[in-house]
C-alpha cells in the first residue's frame, strides 16, 4: 500500500513573496494565490511579460469566502499580528478554506514571518522559500507605549497606531508554543524546494 504522499495531492497556497520568487515555474501543479496576491505582484515587482505569462499560466485565482476572511482577520487580532496586510489575510483565508472545505494536502508557501506564525496557529503547514522559518508560534499582546491602550481581541481590526492617541503600537510575546502544539499535524514541511533567487 502507498502511504506516501504524492505530489499532485498537494496544493501550495502562494503569497505574495513565493509569486515574487517565481514558485509556480519549479512546482508544476496545484498551485494556488488569490487576486490580490496576483494584483500586487503585477503592481509592485518585476514579473513582467511573458514571464508573468508564464507564471499565471500555471497558477490557479481564488479568492476565499467573506466568512473565512472574516474568521482569519479575528483569529490575527487575537494573536496581535498587526503588521499583517489584508492581502496575507485573504491567502491564509483561502488556505484556511481550502484544507477544511478539500481533501487536498495544504501547503502555504511564504517567507512573511508573522504570515508563518498565523498559519501555524492555524494547524496549517507552511513552507518558507529563502528564510529558516519560524521555530515556535506566538501569541501578542499589542499595547500604546503611550496611554496604555491595548488591543482586545474583539477589536475587529488589524492597527498599528493607537486609536486613542495615535503613537506607533508596541507588542511583547505572551505566549509561546511549540509550531505542532494544539495541532493534530506537522505544520513546517521538511520537504526542500531548492528554489533559488
Ligand atoms: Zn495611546
Amino acid at each position: 500500500m502507498k502511504d506516501y504522499m504524492r505530489e499532485s495531492e498537494v496544493t501550495y497556497v502562494l503569497d505574495t513573496t513565493a509569486l515574487i520568487a517565481r514558485v509556480p515555474l519549479y512546482i508544476r501543479n496545484n498551485c494556488v494565490t488569490t487576486n490580490s496576491v496576483l494584483n500586487e505582484v503585477k503592481d509592485k515587482y518585476s514579473i513582467q511579460g511573458l514571464e508573468l505569462i508564464d507564471v499565471i499560466g500555471k497558477l490557479k485565482i481564488v479568492n476565499p469566502n467573506e466568512k473565512y476572511i472574516k474568521k482569519i482577520l479575528k483569529k490575527a487580532i487575537q494573536l496581535g499580528e498587526i503588521n499583517l496586510s489584508k492581502t496575507d489575510i485573504e491567502v491564509a483565508a483561502l488556505a484556511y478554506q481550502l484544507k477544511y472545505g478539500t481533501k487536498n494536502h495544504i501547503v502555504v508557501i511564504t517567507d512573511d514571518y508573522s504570515l508563518q506564525n498565523l498559519i501555524a496557529h492555524l494547524c496549517i503547514e507552511f513552507m518558507p522559500l529563502r528564510t529558516r522559518g519560524i521555530k515556535s508560534k506566538v501569541v501578542y499582546e499589542v499595547f500604546c507605549p503611550n496611554c496604555n491602550w491595548k488591543l482586545a481581541p474583539k477589536y475587529g481590526k488589524l492597527v498599528s497606531k493607537c486609536p486613542r492617541c495615535g503613537m506607533k503600537l508596541e507588542r511583547r510575546i505572551i505566549k509561546t508554543l511549540n509550531l505542532h502544539e494544539e495541532c493534530n499535524e506537522v505544520t513546517r514541511s521538511s520537504m526542500n524546494m531548492g528554489v533559488k533567487s
